[in-house]
């Protein structure tokens, strides 16, 4: 192609604002507004602008390539304007975090934004934050007010009750920064900066996402003193490393992973002992924090935050978005002096969360109080027995085999498995399941599983022996008919 030529197909390219004045691209201005017509309006004008200046590259070395462009398919790429704006449009105008169905079974999966909020939470996010609240301001008395005041009563009463030692409880007072990692750098650098903490190096974990203890050790500018080995700490470890620049006695709760065997532990009453007598706070990180006894749905081993306090540990921090099923945040508990410390720490303002966080949280922690924990999803999940999985995989199975009554290349049995809590809580705990288990005659798992990702909504599967597996247990019944749907295109 000549130059000649070259010049004369820019010239039939029309400018942005011909464009623009079309009355087709006016309908898309009336939808989606000036700007942003005229930003894919000069990204598909800058994509042809390519396509013709790669025709004359091309040329150069030999033929035209079939990506670049001569009259007629510019023409034919003219006539295709309106709609190449409006697919860059609405491409570039969607949502990027989107929802998605979470069918692996990992009740707090972090990559999948952990803890589904509940319905209440949701309200009271859209009430509070969609106008303005009282979030710092006392409107009784027309003074400025605190903001953490808004939840601080709520975790008041529920880890005051049942408690063994009253005194201690009513004590206990509670502030809330933006995640567990930042509770933890709250805490050690307001009960120990410049000072030794004491930790076993059997707890110097990696929890993932980067947070490893001695970092955020050093990051507090506390001085981290290990004692003891991986497998085995003894009390006599930790009291032997007690100076005169220990400040505090730290636990790190054991989330994603399990030292067993020739291991050894001291329990939480000899620490507690060992504190208390040498004048010594005792923090627990304990990342996951159940606000309920998990006993009751089948899961050992996961200590609540109520049964380290009553423990009398000084110190717990824990998650909101884990276990306690609310948005995310760090939440640090304990004795009110010390509490007070941290509150007056200029690293609390860095730290602080906003009206979405206290709003979300104060719904959840409601419905605590109300003992209504089926209103939290992440216990309702744990709850669900696997009787009432099956039930529902039953009907899923049973709608995806009427609506595709042709094709028997999809095949789709129940088989039981386990559900895992995640999020780095219980890590050995599981609890039965019933899955849906899907084969394919001309599809391998891993393509049938790339399928289901591809599928509005995504819907995220696990793939174990050459099946693709689906655990209800983490689909909300809501959910199940666009699942259904879903499988059912799977032809
Ligand atoms: C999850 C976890 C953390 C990190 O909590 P985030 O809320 O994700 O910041 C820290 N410590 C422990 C023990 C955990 O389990």
């Amino acid at each position: 192609m000549s130059t000649a030529n070259k010049a004369a197909l820019f010239q039939k390219l029309p400018s942005i604002n011909e464009l623009l004045r079309r009355p087709d691209m006016q309908l898309l201005i009336e939808r989606d507004g000036h700007s942003a017509v005229a930003e894919s309006v000069r990204a598909v004008l800058a994509r042809l602008r390519d396509e013709i200046a790669a025709a004359e590259k091309s040329l150069d070395v030999k033929s035209l390539d079939e990506k670049s462009l001569d009259e007629k398919s510019l023409d034919l790429a003219l006539d295709g304007l309106f709609a190449a704006v409006d697919r860059h449009l609405r491409q570039s105008l969607r949502y990027s975090l989107i929802p998605l169905i979470n069918a692996t079974g990992v009740i707090l999966h972090t990559n999948l934004g952990r803890a589904p909020l509940a319905v209440a939470a949701l309200d009271h996010v859209r009430d509070t934050a969609g106008a303005y609240s009282n979030l710092e301001f006392d409107a009784a008395t027309g003074e400025r007010g605190k903001r953490d005041i808004h939840v601080d009563r709520l975790f008041k009463q529920l880890l005051a009750e049942d408690c063994a030692a009253p005194a201690q409880s009513s004590a206990t007072s509670t502030i809330v920064v933006n995640n567990n990692a930042a509770a933890v750098l709250l805490a050690l650098n307001s009960l120990a900066e410049g000072g030794e903490v004491i930790v076993s190096r059997g707890e110097l974990v990696e929890i993932g996402g980067s947070f490893r203890i001695p970092d955020v050790m050093s990051k507090s500018q506390a001085t981290l003193r290990e004692v003891g080995t991986t497998n085995r700490t003894r009390i006599a470890d930790y009291e032997s490393a007690i100076n005169e620049r220990t400040r505090l006695l730290l636990r790190v709760h054991r989330s994603n992973f399990e030292i067993t065997g020739f291991t050894e532990q001291p329990g939480l009453d000899e620490l507690v002992a060992l504190g208390r007598r040498r004048n010594l706070p005792l923090m627990e990180d304990l990342g996951s924090g159940a606000l309920i006894d998990l006993r009751s749905v089948g899961i050992n081993g996961e200590p609540s935050v109520l049964d380290s306090l009553r423990a009398g540990v000084d110190i717990v921090t824990y998650s909101g978005d884990k276990l306690l099923g609310g948005p995310q945040a760090g939440v640090i508990s304990g004795r009110a002096d010390l509490v007070a410390r941290m509150r007056s720490n200029s690293l609390f303002r860095a730290l602080r969360v906003d009206k979405l966080t206290y709003a979300a949280l104060e719904a959840t922690l409601l419905a605590y109080v109300k003992r209504d924990h089926d209103a939290v999803p992440v216990l309702r999940m744990m709850r669900l027995s696997k009787d009432e999985i099956e039930r529902r995989a039953e009907a899923v199975v049973s709608a995806v085999e009427s609506a595709r009554v042709k094709s028997a290349l999809l095949t789709l049995a129940l088989v039981d498995g386990e559900s895992v809590i995640g999020g780095g809580a219980a890590p050995s705990a599981v609890l039965p399941t019933r899955l849906i288990a899907l084969t394919h005659a001309n599809l391998g798992a891993d393509d049938l599983n790339n399928r289901l990702r591809a599928a509005t909504p995504p819907v995220i599967a696990r793939v174990e022996d050459g099946r693709v597996l689906l655990d209800l247990r983490t689909v909300f019944p809501g959910q199940d008919a666009i699942l259904a749907t879903a499988l059912s295109s799977l032809t």
